[in-house]
């Protein structure tokens, strides 16, 4: 089958022909309908997150926003069979440590994450195997399209434990969205369907512009203004009640926290780049003295699914909004290359393998 394959850090993919994975007992294969483009891919592709024992080897498939149909299934496999229509959240648990049996596979002591570990080959192939697939498998309702889902095995289900579990979002916050890529626009479009008031920042105006057409009330050019902070301040009257870093660099996340008033939440999303390694510095001591809090957010506990759903099904929530240009797997190498920029703007979703 059709893969794209890291040949070496930061050189163009390749796509090649590879094997088509077999079913350990407790896995099924996926036949990959849809799989997004997301900006942990390219930090993998770079080489970057050694220095949390994250990086990639060589030789890795990546893809980690998958949806499509189960073709193959081990034989300890329970609840699944062939054709059912599956997406899969990228952290893929155990299934028993006591995170997983609270239903947090995001927090599962002994996580692979899907196409970003050598144990784990992702979905910008053909095909792909999901370990402990019984536990790790979410099933998509009849009515919703490959496409639309990809984005909710990361950045639409990221964006929406930030919001609603993490930082406890109410309706009529302000909410500072710091960094507009797919999980940045997300966080805006579940921000406002939830009844806050998002702000987006970003330093492109064609990702503002999209920001806007998904409910930001304000938008804050970073490079036109002398402090995006302070302009948060102004527009909120103080501060806002919520801030989100999406993208994950110091610039970003101390931003993030200094748009905050007093009790604000900070909620940390991205990941860090080969520039900071996981260190960056904080106002300590104004975040003390103002109560402002500071949330790690990763991926989203499974037993969530059910309430995303329903909101979909309501049509409170369309994650297919954030969805910008759809692509063949031969067009995914230079995609992946055009991120070093920053330029795309939506969700690039992978259609045809
Ligand atoms: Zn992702
Ligand atoms: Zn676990």
């Amino acid at each position: 089958m059709r893969a794209a394959v890291i040949q070496e850090h930061g050189e163009p993919l390749e796509i090649e022909d590879v094997s088509y994975p077999e079913p350990a007992p407790d896995q099924v294969v996926v036949e990959t309908e849809a799989c997004g483009v997301c900006r942990s891919d390219w930090h993998a592709w770079q080489g970057d997150w050694s220095w949390i024992g994250a990086g990639v080897p060589e030789g890795q498939i990546l893809g980690h926003e998958p949806a499509g149909i189960i073709s193959e299934v081990g034989e300890d496999v329970e609840t699944l069979e062939a054709g059912d229509r599956v997406a899969v959240p990228f952290h893929l648990g155990d299934g028993t440590c006591p995170h997983c049996r609270e239903g947090r596979a995001n927090n599962c002591e002994t996580v692979l994450p899907l196409g970003l570990s050598e144990y784990s080959q992702g979905a910008f192939a053909e095909a792909f195997a999901v370990r402990e697939a019984d536990f790790n498998c979410v099933k998509l309702p009849e009515e919703v399209d490959f496409t639309e889902m990809a984005g909710l095995g990361c950045r639409f289900m990221t964006a929406y434990h930030a919001l609603a579990d993490r930082a406890d979002l109410r309706p009529g916050d302000w909410v500072a969205v710091h960094g507009c890529g797919g999980v940045g626009l997300s966080a805006i479009h579940i921000a406002q369907a939830l009844g806050a008031h998002p702000i987006a920042v970003d330093v492109l105006d064609s990702k503002l512009e999209r920001a806007e057409e998904l409910g930001a009330i304000e938008t804050v050019n970073g490079a036109d203004v002398d402090s995006a902070p302070q302009e948060i301040k102004k527009l909120t009257g103080g501060g806002a009640d919520v801030s989100i870093d999406a993208l994950g660099i110091a610039e970003t996340c101390q931003n993030s926290v200094n748009s905050l008033g007093t009790r604000g939440s900070h909620v940390q999303v991205g990941l860090t780049t080969g520039e900071e390694q996981g260190q960056i510095d904080l106002p300590v001591d104004v975040m003390t003295m103002q109560e402002i809090d500071f949330h790690g957010s990763f991926g989203m506990p499974l037993v969530r699914y059910e309430e995303l759903f329903r909101l979909i099904a309501k049509g409170t929530l369309e994650p297919g909004k954030i969805i910008g240009e759809t692509l063949s797997l031969d067009e995914l190498p230079g995609t992946l290359a055009s991120m070093d920029d920053y330029e795309t703007v939506g969700i690039p979703v992978v259609t045809e393998f």
